[in-house]
């Protein structure tokens, strides 16, 4: 049997308190070997451990991180049966999604995970994530990018961080998990045994300096905060959170004038609903009748994490 690889690249799972705060420990492979009892020991082998040189809070994550977690698993993709990636929980829901997008589909199971408490701590449920990652990638029903926490297992693509405090932190509000860690792993019917994933080699893209705005609006949002999304430089994309179905304030002429500056200059709107499950319907009030004109793209169903990084990648 082939090993999996665990990429250790920061967040709480591995981190240790300091004076001020929680700071990412490095040594994971120790950690794990000190903390999980024999038997669990047992069940995780056999895996290896990559651990980054710069392990980070995962709230100062960037896109060149994520081009550096799909890296390694391209180096080591031959090698290893699946991959865990111990990532933090803030932005894991952009890096799993993210890695989708680098990684694509019918590939050998990525699954990224980590904790609400530190490994190091007792009550952590790390160890438990852990085990369940790996449970996951050996099941022969997972090849695609996952995230699994706390016993759900997420396709890449639609999970979101839903609880700051909650030991389940992790949903898909539009989309039913793919399987649920319970006695046994309890798979749900659209994953069905997966084929033995080709060898490949990924191309990954190299990125762009261009950014991606996300603007919310609110009732009282000022013009300077709407040109600032629209009008700074190097912008290639605008996500704009909008109201319920996808409407906006169809009355305020910042923003109008802002849609069609956007249009002339080829810069992507992303029309996404603030609510937080539930798909845009472009149009379906007057407020919003001039977004298809304006060329803003639906959302639909889509989560932020999922648009932003496709964005920051593909475009
Ligand atoms: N701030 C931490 C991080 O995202 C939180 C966590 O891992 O739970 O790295």
């Amino acid at each position: 049997m082939q090993p999996l690889l665990i990429i250790y690249t920061g967040g709480t799972i591995g981190m240790r308190t300091s004076s001020i705060g929680y700071l990412p420990g490095e040594g994971m492979q120790a950690l794990i070997e000190e903390t999980l009892p024999a038997v669990a020991l047992a069940q995780l082998q056999p895996y290896q451990v990559i651990e980054f040189e710069h392990l980070i809070d995962s709230s100062n994550a960037q896109p060149y991180h994520w081009l550096e977690i799909a890296q390694c698993i391209n180096q080591n993709y031959a090698h290893y049966s699946g991959f865990i990636v111990l990532h933090g929980t803030d932005t894991m829901a952009y890096t799993a999604a993210a890695l989708h997008h680098l990684l694509g589909k019918n590939i050998k199971p990525v699954i990224v995970t980590g904790s609400q408490i530190p490994m190091c701590e007792a009550r952590s449920d790390a160890a438990n994530n852990l085990l369940e990652a790996a449970l996951f990638a050996r099941s022969g029903r997972v090849s695609q990018v996952c995230l699994s926490f706390a016993g759900k297992l997420l396709s890449g693509s639609s999970a979101k961080k839903v609880h700051c405090s909650a030991m389940s932190a992790f949903d898909s509000p539009n989309h039913a998990p793919l399987a649920r860690a319970k006695i046994r792993l309890i798979f749900t019917d659209q994953t069905q045994p997966s084929s033995k994933p080709p060898s490949k080699t990924f191309n990954l893209p190299s990125l762009d300096d261009k950014t991606v705005s996300v603007l919310y609006l609110y009732p009282g949002i000022s013009d300077a905060l709407i040109n600032a999304a629209f009008l700074g430089q190097d912008i290639k994309a605008v996500v704009m959170l909008t109201y319920g179905a996808g409407n906006p304030p169809g009355e305020n002429p910042c923003l109008i004038s802002a849609l069609e500056h956007a249009q002339q200059h080829n810069i992507t709107v992303i029309n996404m609903t603030q609510c937080y499950a539930g798909a845009v319907s472009q149009g379906t009030y007057a407020v919003g009748g001039r977004l298809d004109e304006l060329g803003v793209i639906s959302a639909l169903d889509r989560t932020l994490e999922d648009v932003v990084s496709d964005l920051y990648i593909n475009h």
